[in-house]
């Protein structure tokens, strides 16, 4: 299937790497589902582009339901689901010894539940289908660990695991897995910690070395349009100045 007739699926797709994979992916003509809490940023997106076939709803990854009307919105619209780009995430560091017991249970809910409930609630379509694709947005701190990034790394770890572990699964089935690991990336990430030195450390580092989004969303482009029998299962890009 050529790139223009897919219909891809993308959570976090009010900012950053999957605001900018919406619109390399809208230029190619693809069918886009966009999903995020800040709906009013998707519909500045798709607003943007009044002739582009772009649907949206607000989702909150961290509820199952709202990843199944997502997918229920594409068959509605679309009549199918190609690709599932689980890109939604959060990155509240700190050192383990503050405790932040809550920014924890945000990051397990957001960066693995996130990815595990878009899984559940698109398999089923894809297995029927006997095709389909789901790209998940994990990180160079899914290989190697930080100080103050320990339960992100473990975010990211886990992401990994559950991809490879749906790759094996579903191979059989003609469904892809991707996992797209991001160096330092210029984007909204920073605003989520919210230990002011950490948060500060972050955005200086993404200005002064951080790659584009828009770089990133070639790479997801890249791992998209292959043909049946190739599959991109792991991507590294690191911002070339990063450790
Ligand atoms: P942004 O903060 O710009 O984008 C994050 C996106 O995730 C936003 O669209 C946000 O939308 C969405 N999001 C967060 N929580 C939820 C939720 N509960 N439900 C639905 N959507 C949610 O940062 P990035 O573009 O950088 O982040 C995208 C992914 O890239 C993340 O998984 C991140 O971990 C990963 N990454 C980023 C790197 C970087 O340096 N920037 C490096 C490596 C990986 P909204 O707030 O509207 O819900």
């Amino acid at each position: 299937m050529e790139l223009n007739d897919k219909v891809v699926i993308i959570t976090g797709a009010s900012s950053g790497i999957g605001a900018a994979t919406a619109e390399l992916l809208i230029e190619k003509g693809a069918r886009l589902v966009l999903g995020a809490r800040r709906v009013d940023k998707l519909a500045d997106l798709a607003n943007k582009y009044p002739d582009a076939n772009v649907v949206y709803q607000q989702t909150d990854v961290t509820k199952f339901e709202d990843l199944e009307d997502l997918v229920q919105l594409a068959k509605e619209r679309f009549g199918r689901v190609d690709v599932l780009f689980n890109n939604a995430g959060i990155m509240p560091t700190a050192p383990l010894v503050d405790r932040k017991l809550d920014e924890w249970q945000q990051m397990l809910d957001t960066n693995i539940m996130g990815v595990l409930h878009g899984i559940a609630a698109v398999l089923p379509t894809m297995v029927e289908q006997q095709s389909g694709h789901i790209i998940a947005t994990d990180s160079v701190a899914g290989h190697v660990v930080y100080p103050n990034s320990a339960v992100y790394c473990g975010t990211k770890f886990a992401v990994r695991a559950i991809m490879e572990g749906l790759r094996q699964e579903q191979k059989d089935n003609n469904i892809k897995s991707t996992i797209i690991s991001p160096g330092t990336t210029d984007t909204e990430l920073y605003q989520t910690i919210n230990d002011a030195e950490d948060s500060q450390m972050i955005y200086k580092m993404q200005k002064e070395i951080g790659i584009k989004p828009q770089d990133i969303a070639k790479a997801v482009v890249y791992a998209i349009d292959t043909p049946a029998e190739v599959t991109i299962s792991d991507m590294i890009i690191r911002a070339s100045k990063q450790s």
